[in-house]
């Protein structure tokens, strides 16, 4: 378990900066009975330059207001106020490289009525960059995602990592590193907490948005994929193609772009070394640190 606070540790908390060891959560809290409440996961990295920068900062917090916006959460932050205080939060706790957790979340309500009113919180603790040369064992997941008519999808909610616990942890227990979730019409949709890409005879591919968190890393993937011009594609496709591709990948935040050695044991026959994939980990690994 990773050591997220001491009796020392700041959290920013609806305005004012406080010491985590002090704050109080209701037990009442309608967040915490229904897991309706939205989040983030952000990361904040030590530059070439020596300075702490949070990577896509205004992308995070632009997608905490739609999450929050689309499930009817109270939101009236401002992107820019909250990043200064995402600043501020990493300063009090000399952090440079870190995970940011912004929370917004509803105090006690044991009804399923709206809230006037709502919490934000903002909390960071030391991460390093990861980008680990060890290629991950995937399993393809008994689990679906959740359905997009019933569930926001496109929304950080936190009820919907009950089913990203659930996968991960199935797939831990059959010794596999990690899950694969397909959508409600059995295609390829994304892990328990990372987007999805796949390289086949010199093309990326990966799945379309709707049944998905549109991930922003998979945009900067996309993105890196025209600055490298390299073709890549958003399609809904099966696990069966995903068997048959040279390499794969999952990229998100926290794991930033990872490679896969194989799926439901079936191994990548391309050297991760010798892949367009490795080339699009390469480039991540230096936009984050701004080496150019
Ligand atoms: N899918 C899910 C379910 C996730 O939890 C995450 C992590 N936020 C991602 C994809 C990747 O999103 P991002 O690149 O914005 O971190």
């Amino acid at each position: 378990m990773a050591n997220y606070f001491n009796e020392d540790t700041i959290i920013y908390l609806d305005g004012a900066f406080v010491k985590a060891a002090d704050t109080k959560m209701n037990l009442y809290s309608q967040s915490l009975h229904y897991g309706y409440a939205v989040f983030e996961g952000i990361r904040s990295y030590r530059t070439k330059s020596g300075e702490t920068k949070i990577f896509k900062a205004k992308e995070h917090y632009d997608r905490l207001r739609v999450s929050a916006e689309t499930l009817s959460l109270p939101y009236e932050y401002d992107t820019d106020e909250l990043i200064a205080a995402t600043y501020k939060v990493l300063a009090d706790n000399n952090l440079q490289d870190a995970y940011i957790r912004p929370l917004v979340y509803v105090g006690e309500n044991m009804s399923f009525n709206k809230n006037t009113s709502a919490h934000l919180t903002i909390q960071a603790w030391e991460m390093g960059a990861f980008l680990g040369d060890k290629l991950l064992r995937i399993m393809t997941s008994s689990f679906e995602r959740p359905n997009p008519k019933g569930f926001k999808i496109h929304a950080k909610a936190a009820g919907h990592y009950v089913n990203s616990i659930m996968a991960s942890q199935e797939a831990k227990a059959k010794g596999y590193d990690e899950a694969l979730l397909t959508d409600m019409n059995g295609f390829v949709a994304e892990g328990p907490g990372a987007n999805v890409f796949y390289e086949k005879d010199g093309k990326l591919f990966t799945p379309s948005l709707g049944n998905i968190l549109p991930g922003i890393t998979r945009a900067t993937v996309l993105e890196i994929c025209q600055a490298l011009a390299l073709p890549v594609e958003e399609k809904f496709f099966t696990v069966e193609e995903l068997y048959g591709a040279d390499a794969a990948f999952f990229c998100g935040t926290a794991a930033e772009v990872i490679g896969w050695e194989s799926l439901d044991g079936k191994p990548f026959t391309k050297n991760w070394d010798e892949t367009l994939s490795k080339k699009i980990q390469e480039t991540y690994s230096a936009l984050i640190v701004e080496k150019k």
